[in-house]
């Protein structure tokens, strides 16, 4: 492809991209995609011969966008809000269409020190102290993958560079919020820590992991011969938004001195709001942090925002010197491999920027609040409605709920809780996903789709309610 037919092809695809966003909320905001039903309209081998890609692009309109779940559709109310702004697109697309790599500072001079500026403006706009320093990962399970391999290199002064886990003599355990994300066990695996090693800590009533409980827990360890080493704690629990009290914890953490990672991975984007800061109270007392500017903040995925206070740890756990990238600057500049498990690195910063810089943080932070008024308002709507419940506490835009019809408990209950969502979601109307919380299954009613009104949200409720009462009978 010669840069002319790029430029002809490019607007299209730009067209395209626009029709989309501007016509989705005509689609029904799931498929009814059969299992193998894409594969089958595919080719069975790579072509032999290239050929013009209007074609291709009339396959995504007949063969991918029918079967896509439309996340920045206005009635997705599934997993989490996952805005994918259309200022960060176009900075998405520079980045690409620049092609750079950044293996070193030298690499992609630019690259790094608008990554630097970016990671420092969010940190400023979550009123973090500048002793955060930031880098951009793929994604938060990456980021506390990484934050597990520092608190594992502390608590072992580096015993990478002997024995590494291998020769501890005394296992290093690992403590989270029972209700802590999936990628928390994950990443204490993948750093070898062995699920033995991974202990999940009580929670209260709001399902926040209890400080004494954690306490409690390190006690035992440390009198049974382990070694306690890190504590994972969560603003904004994946299922239902818990906050883990950050402060209490810090101290507990201290006493003991354990890493302390904090999982704001979608919570924390409301640290911008100055009225929520008081959710994670008590951060700056944290070893690391995750934020993931691809969820709530509006930046299209991937765009995780990892955060250290000690960022030599960091470099020294992470810092690989081959001779083939060792520059005469090195001394002056930071070098972003270092700063994460891969050597090469996308030029994810400029889709930041863009979209810092289109927006503004002033129209971010009004969107977060419309957000948190609308899921206010829906959850007191849904809690004057006869049969139908609010079963966990709603500090931020996710709302969980429960229709529970006189006579129906147990295993009855979570079938008539899944076979309803799942109406809903086959509808096309609206996207909702269950969770199960204490051994009961719920739906989680997650509100920040960029385009969504109240009249979204009343469409949902409606089809809610019709599907709950004819699930019913
Ligand atoms: N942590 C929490 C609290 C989350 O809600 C999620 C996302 O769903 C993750 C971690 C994982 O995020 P990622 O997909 O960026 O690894």
């Amino acid at each position: 492809m010669d840069t002319e037919e790029f430029r002809r092809l490019g607007h299209r695809v730009i067209d395209w991209i626009a029709d989309y966003r501007a016509t989705i909320a005509d689609r029904p905001v799931a498929p009814l995609t059969e299992p193998g039903s894409v594969r089958r309209q595919l080719p069975e081998r790579a072509p032999e011969g290239g050929e013009p890609l209007d074609g291709f692009l009339d396959d995504i309109d007949r063969i991918v966008a029918p079967n896509l779940l439309h996340w920045q559709h206005p009635r997705f109310f599934g997993y989490f809000p996952a805005n994918a702004s259309l200022e960060s697109l176009l900075g998405d697309f520079v980045s690409s269409g620049l092609g750079v790599i950044g293996l070193s500072w030298q690499a992609a001079p630019a690259l790094v020190e608008v990554e630097e500026a970016v990671t420092d403006w969010i940190r400023d706009a979550m009123g973090l102290s500048p002793e955060w320093q930031g880098a951009i990962q793929d994604t938060a399970s990456t980021s506390t993958l990484i934050a597990l391999l520092c608190a594992r290199e502390r608590t072992t002064a580096f015993g990478l560079v002997r024995g590494g886990l291998q020769a501890e003599p005394r296992p290093l355990i690992v403590y989270a919020s029972e209700h802590g994300h999936s990628s928390v066990s994950k990443a204490a695996l993948l750093a070898g820590f062995g699920r033995d090693n991974v202990r999940l800590v009580a929670t209260d009533d709001a399902l926040a992991m209890r400080a004494d409980a954690l306490d409690a827990a390190i006690r035992a360890d440390r009198a049974a011969g382990f070694v306690p080493c890190a504590v994972v704690a969560t603003t904004g629990t994946t299922a239902t938004t818990a906050f883990d009290p950050i402060g209490a914890i810090g101290h507990v953490a201290q006493d003991h001195g354990t890493w302390l990672h904090v999982d704001a991975a979608m919570a924390g984007a409301a640290m911008i709001l100055p009225e929520h800061r008081h959710l994670w109270a008590g951060i700056d007392g944290a070893d690391s942090l995750v934020v993931n500017a691809h969820k709530w903040l509006g930046v299209a995925f991937d765009a995780s925002l990892y955060y250290v206070r000690d960022a030599d740890h960091l470099v020294k756990v992470m810092g690989t010197n081959p001779s083939y990238l060792q520059t005469a600057v090195d001394g002056q500049v930071r070098n972003l491999r270092d700063w994460g498990i891969p050597l090469g690195r996308r030029f994810r910063a400029l889709k930041v920027w863009a979209h810092l810089r289109g927006q503004g943080m002033v129209a971010i932070r009004e969107r977060l609040r419309r957000d948190l008024a609308e899921a206010a308002r829906f959850a007191a709507v849904v809690g004057a409605t006869p049969d139908w419940k609010v079963v966990a506490p709603v500090p931020l835009q996710t709302v969980c709920v429960r229709h529970e019809p006189p006579g129906l408990e147990g295993e009855a209950l979570d079938a008539h809780t899944r076979a309803w969502c799942d109406a809903v979601s086959r509808s096309g109307v609206a996207y909702l996903a269950p969770a199960s919380v204490a051994g009961r299954w719920m739906v989680r009613v997650s509100f920040g789709s960029a385009m969504t009104s109240p009249d979204d949200t009343n469409a949902l409720w409606a089809a809610m309610q019709a599907e709950a009462n004819r699930n019913a009978g």
